[in-house]
């Protein structure tokens, strides 16, 4: 069942979370209370950094950072580059306070995941599934669909929010209709479990698509609540109930991309399913949505900026995901990479592969033909997104990690590279990875940008990431040294969540230890499909 609602929610359709409601809570494992970072500090100092502050801003070094607990207290420049710095004038160090030599390093604030499962039966340790993200800098996510049922999500939270665990700080968004013990149908059943999962303590919900009279009354009465709300307008219920209609009723930010080129169609109204179609089988369902963009209005056609323009007048958020579908365009790209031998855990390796019976690992014969169909689509779909940006729109950065041969933290950066190949320039990127995910689930008060009065939730890093963001990377980026010596460099260093200092190494080297002790177990060795 655990298997079935995390595919659901990836992939599904709403009667799954409506008609069985009972979650195994217990089949990811809670990750273990411990304190690997170090502080927070009366006074911590980080000297000499070059500061990427998530604004958009340019870099800026060097800089001295002062945090105090908690909070960022003080950003200063402190010199030139090129020549030494002045003591004189710099932030001076109080008693008992700590100071950490950062000269030449690059400093962002913490990264936000806006769509990150903590496992499943396919990463059934939240520890392995923390780490790899708090790994990768990425020190808030948003957890899409609550699959280990709320109440694990809740304690987490909670658990993450008192830093007794490792973990980025947690929004758990609800699975729509979770625990409801009858399918929900109509508009006062969907007020009546709205206002529940408010009061459950949620921070939103998560839709896959429902009647319309359900979504309408559902994400209306949810953003009279206040709280927010993520859509994975799934196939079975977009041609009644498009992206557009959810915007208008409320919905804060779209998952993926169905919903946006049928909110798109002027020849037709319903997607052009094959005669022989069925949605159960996964190579159709995948393969067809390969050619979906293509039957969407033109890029830059009237119908294009009409839907374009009031998404952006309605302040909605993209959160494209560009990263889970990727195997669809360069199976053997996603397949092979190179941290899938130390750090994907046998479960998500077995999980991946082809199975008639497994959602998103649809590759029964999937080749040539299909791949070149999904560079089109990714065209068309990142023209858009790449506009929506230009144009003022909000666009998040979510991995949706655990299929599809994307495995936590790694397909973060990922998603960074792939709006790199949009058009966004990296500090855009940053933007989108920080500013804007904070402003997506309502807490740039505190989060997202490094300013005075912010909390301290940073990233660390000894090269520049603007360069290179294959740098942030845990694997690293390979370099050729000036003496032609192979080098891998970069890796977050220092990952900073709430005043406390992390070594971003020695989390993946927890990491490595997790998955090396899983194939112990079991003698399980890492074999390409079909391979003997
Ligand atoms: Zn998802």
């Amino acid at each position: 069942m655990k298997k079935l609602l995390i595919l659901v929610l990836l992939f599904g359709t709403l009667q799954f979370v409506n008609t069985k409601p009972s979650v195994a809570q217990d089949r990811v494992a809670k990750a273990p209370e411990q304190k690997l970072g170090e502080g927070p500090y009366t006074q911590l100092i980080i000297r000499g950094v070059t500061l990427i502050d998530g604004t958009g801003a340019p870099p800026i070094g060097p800089v001295d950072i002062e945090v105090k607990g908690n909070r960022i207290t003080k950003i200063q420049t402190v010199g030139y580059p090129g020549v030494a710095i002045n003591a004189e004038g710099r932030p001076k160090l109080e008693a008992n306070g700590k100071e950490l030599n950062c000269e030449g390093m690059y400093l962002m604030p913490g990264f936000v995941d806006m769509h990150g499962h903590i496992g499943g039966s396919q990463a059934p340790f939240a520890e392995y599934v923390f780490k790899l993200w708090m790994a990768h800098g990425i020190t808030t996510i948003r957890e899409p669909s609550a699959g280990n049922g709320l109440d694990w999500v809740l304690d987490q939270k909670q658990k993450s929010a008192k830093n007794v665990i490792v973990a980025p700080r947690i929004h758990a968004y609800t699975a729509f209709g979770m625990g409801s013990k009858e399918k929900i149908v109509t508009a006062e059943q969907a007020r009546a479990w709205v206002n529940e999962n408010k009061a459950k303590g949620a921070d939103g919900i998560k839709f896959f698509g429902a009647s319309p009279v359900v979504m309408d009354a559902a994400l209306r009465e949810n953003k009279r609540l206040g709280l927010r709300s993520a859509c994975h307008h799934a196939q079975m219920d977009v041609a009644r109930w498009n992206v557009v209609k959810s915007a208008e009723a409320g919905l804060t930010s779209m998952e993926h991309w169905y919903g946006l080129p049928e909110a798109l169609f002027t020849n037709q109204t319903i997607q052009d399913y094959p005669l022989d179609y069925n949605y159960q089988n996964e190579q159709h369902r995948f393969e067809n949505a390969g050619g979906l963009w293509k039957q969407a209005a033109a890029p830059y056609s009237e119908k294009w900026n009409q839907v374009m323009n009031q998404l952006l007048k309605l302040d909605f958020t993209l959160d494209p995901t560009f990263n889970i579908y990727e195997a669809s365009r360069d199976l053997h790209k996603a397949r092979r990479a190179e941290w899938h031998e130390e750090y994907t855990l046998p479960q998500l390796w077995t999980y991946f592969q082809p199975n008639k019976r497994a959602h998103g690992s649809y590759w029964f014969n999937w080749g040539t033909e299909q791949e070149v169909e999904w560079k089109k689509n990714y065209q068309l779909w990142m023209t858009f997104v790449n506009e929506y940006k230009n144009r003022g729109g909000r666009v998040t950065t979510g991995s949706d990690s655990g299929f599809i041969f994307q495995t936590y933290g790694f397909a973060y950066v990922r998603e960074l590279e792939l709006l790199r190949e949009c058009g966004f320039h990296p500090l855009e990127i940053i933007r989108s990875a920080t500013l804007y995910g904070a402003q997506a689930l309502g807490v740039e008060q505190d989060l997202g940008s490094v300013e005075v009065g912010k909390l301290a939730d940073l990233v660390i890093i000894d090269q520049n990431p603007l360069a290179n963001l294959q740098v942030l990377y845990g694997t690293g980026a390979v370099k050729l040294s000036d003496d032609n010596k192979v080098e891998r460099v970069g890796g977050v260093k220092y990952t900073v969540k709430d005043g406390i200092v992390y070594d971003a190494k020695k989390l993946l080297a927890d990491v490595k230890k997790i998955v090396a002790d899983e194939k112990a177990k079991t003698g399980f060795v890492l074999k390409q499909p079909g391979m003997e």
